[in-house]
């Protein structure tokens, strides 16, 4: 198994979103690569500037960040070549993407589907988000830092500069030689972009501490929570679903949904739904881990509040008529 681990930079309308195109919002202009074994160690790199066509000129924030300029970036192959090229180089063997963060691996793909190249990273596509992995291994799982701020906490030496794309993927690569990978290594992210169409490609992951469910898309929340795929609770541990009417409630937050069952044998099961945009409609996510009596306590006392301001809500809307 190789680890491909990329950053790629990208611009953006630098006349605002009025003129941007809705089907390439960040148009790629760098990609940057570092090929790493099973054993982590680099075996190859990959690093080549690409001409935009959709957006010529730079976007100001751009010119802020990235040392590129139009005119470097005129004389660049355009991304059909590039990306071809990249997709050779990643090759033939088993491999995983790493990168910094959640975004590049949905831009890529964006990228090749509006040049219609075809590509097959996987299905669903999983990835490794190395920021993610940092914050469980050094913080909350919640958190996220820098990358320049990790190279520093890590004391791995700066000695190439920051902010190109190969630049990124090179101390990314770094981060993950130094961390304990082996630690977090479970901890796959799933790629949205290409979602579930139907049951049958709906996404069930198990982690060590937790399990994740990705539906497919509906045309609404009301639609998703009434599908019984969405609303299953199920023990983490011995996988054994627990049946129990009005499991979720909704938290007042727009689309967040906690519920709260008894695995007979292994206790308090708490369940989470997030209910994300997607082309069509929507979809859930839904993550579900063993809970403690307080979180348990905390909980019903939440669904409790909820319930209580509904109904002050309800009388108050009856006394107006
Ligand atoms: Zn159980």
């Amino acid at each position: 198994m190789n680890y491909i681990v990329f950053d790629l930079e990208w611009n953006q309308s630098p006349g605002g979103k009025a003129h941007e195109n809705p089907r390439m919002p960040f148009e790629i202009i760098e990609i940057g690569a570092v090929k790493l074994n099973d054993r982590r160690r680099k075996v190859d790199t990959f690093s080549e500037v690409v001409r935009p066509l959709v957006y010529h000129k730079l976007h100001f924030r751009m010119k802020e960040v990235v040392p590129l300029s139009e005119e470097e970036l005129s004389r660049a192959r355009t991304f059909s070549r590039v990306a071809r090229d990249f997709i050779k180089w990643i090759g033939d063997e088993e491999f995983r993407f790493v990168t910094w963060g959640n975004l590049d691996v949905m831009e890529l793909q964006r990228n090749l589907d509006y040049y219609r190249i075809g590509y097959d990273f996987g299905k669903p596509l999983l990835y490794y988000d190395l920021q993610k992995l940092y914050s469980i291994l050094n913080d909350d799982g919640k958190s996220r830092l820098a990358l320049e701020d990790a190279v520093d906490i890590l004391k791995i030496e700066k000695d190439i500069p920051f902010h190109r794309a190969y630049d990124d993927a090179y101390y990314t690569a770094k981060v993950m030689q130094k961390i304990d990978f082996k630690a977090v290594r479970d901890y796959l992210s799933v790629d949205y972009y290409h979602l579930p169409q139907t049951r049958e490609e709906e996404i069930n992951l198990d982690f060590p501490t937790y399990s994740k469910f990705v539906s497919r898309v509906f045309p609404d929340k009301v639609a998703a929570m009434n599908d019984k795929g969405v609303t299953l609770l199920a023990c983490p541990k011995c996988k054994m679903p627990v049946w129990r009417k009005q499991k979720w409630f909704s938290t007042g937050s727009s689309g967040v949904y906690l519920g709260l069952v008894k695995c007979p044998r292994h206790g308090y099961v708490k369940g989470k739904i997030r209910m994300k945009p997607a082309p069509g409609g929507e979809f859930a996510v839904r993550t579900v881990k063993l809970a403690s009596e307080e979180d348990a306590q905390r909980i019903r006392e939440r669904r409790e509040q909820l319930q209580e301001k509904h109904r002050r809500e309800r009388r108050r809307t009856k006394a107006k008529k």
